[in-house]
This record gives C-alpha cells, structure tokens and sequence, in this order.
C-alpha cells in the first residue's frame, strides 16, 4: 500500500473499501498477513516502543483508525490520509462478505466467556458466517502453543486478536510462522467487548 508516515509510524493511505479488499486478497494468498489498526494512543506508544514500532514498520496492512490520526496527516502537506479506516467497521465489513469469501474467524482474547459471547452475537448478525473457534485472552505464555494448535486446527482462515496493545500485536508478530492456516491476523483491541454488547 502507499504508505504516509505519521509520527514515525508509517500508516497505508486506504480508504475502508481498499482495506476490505486487501483482506480478501489476503485470504487467497499463501502466507499469513498481518493487519493492525493503530489509534493515536498506540502510535505515541510505538514511538518510545522499539519492538511495537518494528512491527507495525513490518506489517502487510496498517489502518488508520481514530479521526486524530487523519488529522495528523493533514499537518503532512500534500500527504493527507484518504479517510479513518476504523478497525471494528473494518472487521465488521468483511463480516458482511464473510459467506461469499469463505471466511473463517477465529477469535482469540478478551475475559473468559467474551469471545464465545461475541461469536454468538456476529452469528445473529451474519447468517451462515462461520465463527469456528475462541479462547480467551487471559491465558499463560506457555499455553499459546496449545492454543495455536486448537487455531490451526480449526480451519479458521481469519484470526482476530483481542488482548489490547502492544500485548496482541507481540503475540501475532511472535507466533505468525506457527499459523499454518491463518491468512490474515488482525489486532482487534476490544472489539471483541463490543461484538458481545
Ligand atoms: N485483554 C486480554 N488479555 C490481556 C489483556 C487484555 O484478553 O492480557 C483484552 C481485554 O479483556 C479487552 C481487550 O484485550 O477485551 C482490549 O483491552 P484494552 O481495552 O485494554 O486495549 P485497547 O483497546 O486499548 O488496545
């Protein structure tokens, strides 16, 4: 993507449509993609934050999401972002185009009984989406190998991780070359909170 630097972090100029779009490309690649979805907040945070900064400098998709961060861009001359691509409306569209694509989530984070909440919730929404696993996000450092095991297995094509920043976007960035299905894991925040309701 063309990418505008904001505040040392080097953000895609997509509008919501081109984002979507790439997530499918995404899907019918053959390696896992990685997609953040920085606000303000986690972009000041990057900057004093060498490992978090290394990895949004690294990934495949990174969104602009909160109007600040449109905002700063327009202090770049001539290099104004084309709009806030917010991450929950980014992953509620592809939702949307979840049957016809053959999209399979699985959704990783947020308390005990959130995720499985949440995947209830997008069912009622999304008729025939296929939600094919959760966990929480409160688990040990040595059961993210069990849990990528239960991820693999699950056929999910999509991952969405819900443990809040920079935490979700280490565990991605650790684990990418373990995911042997995932095509696209995303950084959520607390989506998955506000899919449950
Ligand atoms: N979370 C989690 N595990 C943790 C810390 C946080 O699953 O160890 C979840 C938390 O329950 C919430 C989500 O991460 O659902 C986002 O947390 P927060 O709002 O603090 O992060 P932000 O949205 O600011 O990135």
């Amino acid at each position: 993507c063309e990418k505008i630097v904001i505040m040392d972090i080097p953000v895609c100029n997509v509008t919501m449509r081109e984002a979507i779009g790439q997530i499918q490309q995404f899907t019918k690649g053959d390696k896992v993609h990685l997609v953040f979805t920085p606000n303000p907040e986690i972009i000041m945070t990057a900057r004093e934050n060498e490992r978090l900064s290394s990895i949004l400098n690294k990934a495949d998709l990174v969104v602009p999401d909160g109007i600040g961060v449109v905002i700063a861009s327009k202090f770049l001359r001539g290099n104004t972002l084309k709009e806030r691509v917010a991450g929950y409306d980014m992953v509620q569209n592809t939702m949307k185009e979840a049957v016809s694509n053959g999209y399979k989530y699985y959704f990783l984070g947020s308390k005990p009984g959130i995720a499985n909440k949440a995947a209830e919730e997008m069912r009622k929404l999304y008729p025939g989406i296929q939600i094919v696993g959760t966990h929480d996000g409160y688990f040990k450092p040595e059961e993210s190998e069990r849990i990528i095991e239960a991820i693999n297995a699950s056929g999910a094509n999509i991952l969405l991780v819900a443990l809040g920043a920079p935490k979700q976007e280490i565990w991605i960035e650790e684990n990418k070359d373990k995911l042997t299905h995932i095509r696209v894991a995303i950084g959520v925040g607390g989506s998955l909170d506000v899919m449950a309701g």
